[in-house]
């Protein structure tokens, strides 16, 4: 009799897989998935609510997502003479690009601590994962990526630009340097571009062939939207656009999405305002003499003496972060803080005074 089991059927990898995992928020203060904490301004919101109405939901979304680009590309000051893939948030555009690499044997690196999904996606589509670990510091280890390039030869290296959950910005002469010398496509994810001092490699993407650019509108305040997007040559995105599903961008996200990106200068208010209390927040870690490391993303990394004991207490407390307990040895003991509104932050604050770090 023909074994039919999931142990018999399912991939090994994929058995061996553990679910990215997504804590219960419930009744907390949620500083733990680096959502923008601010709701959208009342006649914004009232807007979109008449937009939405109109929306024919009896209709699929147009496939092409022409006006949907557009508004991207005006708010985002995207190249003209790049294409644009569109996904259900930036995680599918990484999920698109393995399967696309993911050739009999392929490698896919990434450095470590980096974003969990460049791995999962990485493993998801039949591709190799192989990770060169940061420094202590969480700064680039040059040299030792550029030895897993050459012995490695992946076919694409993902580079988070800043680095979650690390939050510091690799050097960008690095990484044209990785780019220079890597013998595939570099991805470099800019999810938390809009906290990083305009630090992008945008501008590179008409000299170099092995460049894709990722980026969302998730940290920009519109994360429930799941909308994310790669820009890059024609060359690689046609073949991405393949692997697309159809219709992967509802109509009521591109309408939102439309309209939203269209009053950007209300997202980038929160933006800003998120960008001067990460200083507040650091500062306030600082005196309380927590180890953290500089941020140029919209959360701060710290580690303390028991970061369990500390997740737990913040818990306790009614505060929800991010433990990496367990997760790399350079991440022992280490907690993601997302930068929240100032009453949040201040909550934060006032419970890790009250807790022993
Ligand atoms: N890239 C990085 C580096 C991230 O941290 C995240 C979200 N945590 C994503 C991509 C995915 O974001 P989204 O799917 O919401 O666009």
């Amino acid at each position: 009799m023909r074994d039919r089991s999931p142990e018999a059927l399912v991939r090994e990898e994929v058995r061996a897989m553990q679910a990215y995992h997504v804590a219960p928020a419930a009744g907390l203060v949620k500083l733990d998935a680096m959502e923008n904490p601010y709701r959208l301004p009342e006649p914004i919101a009232a807007q979109m609510g008449t937009r939405l109405a109109e929306v024919a939901v009896n209709r699929y979304p147009d496939p092409t997502g022409a006006a949907l680009k557009q508004a991207l590309r005006t708010a985002m000051e995207l190249p003209a003479s790049q294409e644009i893939v569109l996904g259900n948030g930036s995680d599918e555009i990484l999920q698109i690009i393995a399967l696309a690499l993911a050739r009999p044997g392929a490698t896919s690196l990434s450095v470590e601590p980096s974003f969990a999904m460049y791995r999962i996606s990485a493993i998801a589509a039949g591709l190799r994962p192989v990770g060169v670990a940061l420094r202590d510091d969480f700064s680039l280890d040059e040299p030792a990526v550029m030895r897993a390039l050459e012995a490695e030869r992946p076919a694409v290296t993902w580079i988070s630009y800043p680095n979650n959950p690390t939050g510091n910005l690799f050097p960008r002469e690095a990484v044209l340097r990785i780019l220079d010398a890597a013998p595939g496509l570099v991805v470099v994810d800019e999810a938390y571009h809009a906290f990083a001092g305009g630090a992008t490699l945008l501008a590179e993407l008409g000299r170099r062939d092995n460049l894709v650019v990722v980026r969302t509108v998730s940290k920009l305040g519109l994360a429930g939207l799941r909308l994310g997007f790669a820009v890059g040559p024609r060359a690689w995105l046609e073949h991405f656009e393949k692997l697309r599903l159809p219709y992967n961008v509802n109509v009521l996200s591109a309408a939102a999405a439309e309209l939203l990106l269209a009053h950007r200068e209300i997202l980038d208010r929160q933006t800003a305002q998120i960008v001067a209390d990460r200083a507040r927040l650091e500062a306030g870690l600082d005196a309380l003499g927590i180890e953290r490391f500089a941020s140029a993303a919209n959360f701060v990394l710290a580690r303390v003496a028991d970061g369990p004991a500390v997740f737990e207490g913040l818990r306790q407390r009614g505060i929800l972060v991010r433990t990496f307990h367990g997760s790399h040895p350079l991440l022992a003991n280490s907690l993601r803080f997302t930068v929240g509104t100032p009453e949040e932050n201040h909550r934060l604050l006032e419970a890790l005074r009250s807790i022993p770090t």
